[in-house]
């Protein structure tokens, strides 16, 4: 096992060591969104982090503090939504890898598991890798970060987001949460979206079991599945960096 670590934790001393040997960091990006009746709102970012972790189990490294606050994606219109603006999200993205890559850091995960953070990281990620050449900067969703070596499929707490959720933190997803019957207070304030702001595959029936859900049934999700998708993730991101940072140290 390589040995990473939480960055906050961390004295000076110890980050400037602990970068000598796995010049990694890995930064999961999340939000806080409502995902559905049997998962936590803090979902993404769990998912991401958890991921993050498995991988910084093979390489070694530094796991940044989650990045709770994004947006994007119309999940807002339901009660214990956080969304910030973009230029907020964008700003504190590219200035906080920056200063990570300035100070000493090789190759940077910017991990993200809301699927629209791909929109914020296509804005400054190309600047970024054009900015540090001899870096290694990857960047995407569980779906998309690979590229073309895994695919993976992507849902809204569905079946797909279910069981990763299940392979990775069964301690947190509810599935017999997943029945008729829920209190109807889950608008904001200013009341549920009018009908053309209703995204057409999302579910805005509080009374369904499957409410707020955008995908395949959440009810046939299994830590299986969700595993089998994972594991191939976790693989290619580890051999990727593996391979960076020994070519580093010839
Ligand atoms: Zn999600």
């Amino acid at each position: 096992m390589a040995e990473w670590k939480n960055y906050e934790e961390l004295r000076p001393d110890q980050l400037e060591s602990l970068i000598d040997k796995s010049p990694v960091a890995f930064w999961p990006l999340g939000l806080l969104e409502h995902h559905g009746w049997h998962l936590p709102i803090g979902f993404d970012g769990i998912k991401a982090h958890r991921t993050c972790q498995r991988i910084a189990a093979r390489t070694g490294g530094l796991i940044i503090p989650t990045m709770w606050w994004g947006g994007g994606g119309g999940h807002d219109v339901f009660k214990w939504s956080h969304y910030q603006s973009p230029e907020a999200i964008t700003a504190i993205l590219d200035t906080t890898a920056r200063q990570l890559l300035d100070f000493g850091v090789r190759a940077l995960v910017l991990m993200a598991g809301h699927y629209p953070w791909q929109s914020f990281l296509d804005q400054i990620v190309p600047t970024l890798r054009s900015d540090y050449p001899n870096h290694l900067i990857l960047a995407g969703t569980e779906v998309s970060i690979c590229g073309d070596a895994v695919a993976l499929k992507g849902d809204h707490a569905a079946k797909e987001e279910t069981s990763l959720g299940l392979a990775l933190f069964p301690e947190f997803v509810e599935l017999e949460a997943l029945k008729a019957g829920h209190h109807d207070d889950v608008w904001p304030p200013e009341g549920p979206p009018s009908e053309d702001k209703r995204h057409p595959s999302v579910n805005f029936d509080p009374a369904h079991p499957l409410f707020a859900q955008m995908g395949e049934d959440a009810r046939e999700a299994s830590a299986e599945h969700g595993e089998a998708g994972l594991a191939a993730v976790i693989e290619h991101l580890a051999q990727t960096i593996e391979a960076f940072t020994s070519r580093e140290t010839d």
